[in-house]
């Protein structure tokens, strides 16, 4: 039996490791953290999921928390010059998103794989231990997130635009947040020069909730979270930050209370692609998944969603190798080949962390009467490789545009 050893037990590596346990693959996964201190921890992402990486999840039997409210589509607003809304439109997703806390998922993936077999190691992993693990098993990924282990990874250089964060970030987790009338979304303002603001149901240890996220442009008025020493500051910064720069969502966070105490978070990060294998002093290499070898910010909401697609494209690559060794160059091509969907998302999302070129504001704009822009912008989030069609390109965009108008004509 092929015996594989997954560092790290976030989104992918507790996927990979249930994928791998259902295919009759003997798994161990080191955790830093025990189920129970996991539950008790603070929040970590906002973890909003699209249909592409739900059905990743599903076809491995990965389906759980029915009562998790569905995201159903996308809402965008841009604060025009007299304090009310310049763009100010909504489209449904095709399939809706979801946002389980990982604080509930992640201990419950754990424990499935104790359930189905798997070893369960609790100990914050070494670049020592990588060197034993290696020696006694098939394959070691690697799959700690933003931890220091991934610093064993080379940055790559040409895939990574940015060597310095690029928003300041925010979560603060509610309840009492007044629905949207029309239909549940992730509700998306940009404020220009400013930041972003967005916010959305989700499922946390108290029930249905919503997350809302900040990114604010370093060192600019959305960039006011280092102050901050308490739970209750946390939320009254937030609500501060609405009432500010956008009066609508202030008026339908007006009753808001923290979920719990611990449903807080702020930090920053640079966006980083890494070399997707580390050789050892030994000369034992090791493959990175997921956001150890491509962290974006969260601008986009893609992170968990490639960790998804990654774990996904990874369970394929070593399914299909059979009995064969996990040489680097194996490992090279079953990150090239997860690269080939998750470059357009980080390709994407380091574009919309840039002031907006003139055909994005075009696109923007025109979305507000063309429901067919509105519909290919907002399902693009689930399925990023469509921007290279129109989005990220101005001629095809501006194709595309005059396309849709004359059809509107
Ligand atoms: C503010 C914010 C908002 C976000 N919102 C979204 C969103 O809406 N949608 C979306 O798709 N993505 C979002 N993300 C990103 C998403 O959460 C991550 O991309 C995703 O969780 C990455 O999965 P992963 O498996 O690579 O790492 P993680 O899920 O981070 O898991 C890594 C695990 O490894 C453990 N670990 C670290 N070091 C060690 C070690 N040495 N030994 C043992 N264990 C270790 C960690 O404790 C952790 O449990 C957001 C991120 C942030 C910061």
């Amino acid at each position: 039996m092929r015996s594989v050893l997954i560092v790290g037990a976030g989104q992918s590596g507790l996927h990979l490791a249930l994928g791998l346990l259902k295919n009759g693959y003997e798994v161990t996964v080191v955790t830093g953290r025990t189920p129970e201190e996991m539950r008790s921890g603070g929040v970590t992402s906002s973890q909003a999921m699209f249909g592409t990486a739900l059905a990743c999840e599903r076809a491995i039997g990965l389906d759980g928390w029915p009562d998790c409210p569905p995201i159903e589509g996308i809402h965008l607003s841009v604060p025009g010059p007299d304090g009310g809304r310049a763009i100010d439109w909504a489209a449904r997703l095709d399939t809706p998103a979801r946002s389980v806390d990982q604080r509930l998922k992640m201990p419950a993936w754990l424990e499935e794989v104790d359930r189905l077999g798997g070893k369960v190691v609790v100990h914050e992993a070494t670049p020592a231990d990588l060197e034993e693990y290696a020696a006694r098993h098939d394959l070691v990924l690697v799959a700690t997130g933003k931890g220091r282990l991934g610093s064993l990874f080379g940055r790559d250089a040409a895939r990574s635009p940015y060597d310095s964060p690029q928003r300041a970030l925010a979560l603060t987790y509610v309840h009492g947040l007044r629905p949207r009338p029309e239909h549940s979304a992730v509700c998306f303002n940009l404020v220009p020069g400013v930041g972003e603001y967005f916010v959305f149901p989700a499922l946390t240890l108290s029930g249905p909730c919503e997350i809302m996220v900040f990114e604010g442009v370093p060192g600019g008025p959305m960039d006011c979270w280092g102050e901050v020493r308490t739970p209750a500051e946390h939320l009254a910064m937030s609500r501060r930050i609405l009432e500010t720069f956008l009066p609508w969502e202030a008026e339908r966070a007006s009753g808001v209370e923290l979920t719990d105490a611990k449903g807080v978070l702020t930090g920053r990060f640079s966006p980083t692609v890494r070399r997707p294998v580390a050789v050892l002093p030994s000369g034992a290499a090791v493959l990175g998944v997921a956001d150890v070898l491509v962290l974006n910010d969260p601008i986009t909401g893609q992170g968990a969603n490639n960790a998804a697609k990654c774990a996904a494209a990874y369970l394929e690559a070593i399914l299909a190798h059979g009995e064969r060794p996990f040489t680097p160059e194996w490992m090279t091509d079953a990150f090239e080949r997860y690269w080939s969907q998750a470059g357009h998302a980080t390709a994407w999302t380091n574009a919309l962390l840039a002031p907006p070129p003139p055909h994005v504001l075009e696109i923007l704009g025109a979305a507000g009467t063309l429901p067919e822009v509105a519909a290919r912008f907002v399902n693009g989030f689930d399925d990023p490789a469509d921007y290279a069609e129109w989005f990220m390109d101005p001629a095809k965009a501006r194709a595309y545009l005059d396309d849709v108008r004359r059809a509107a004509a």
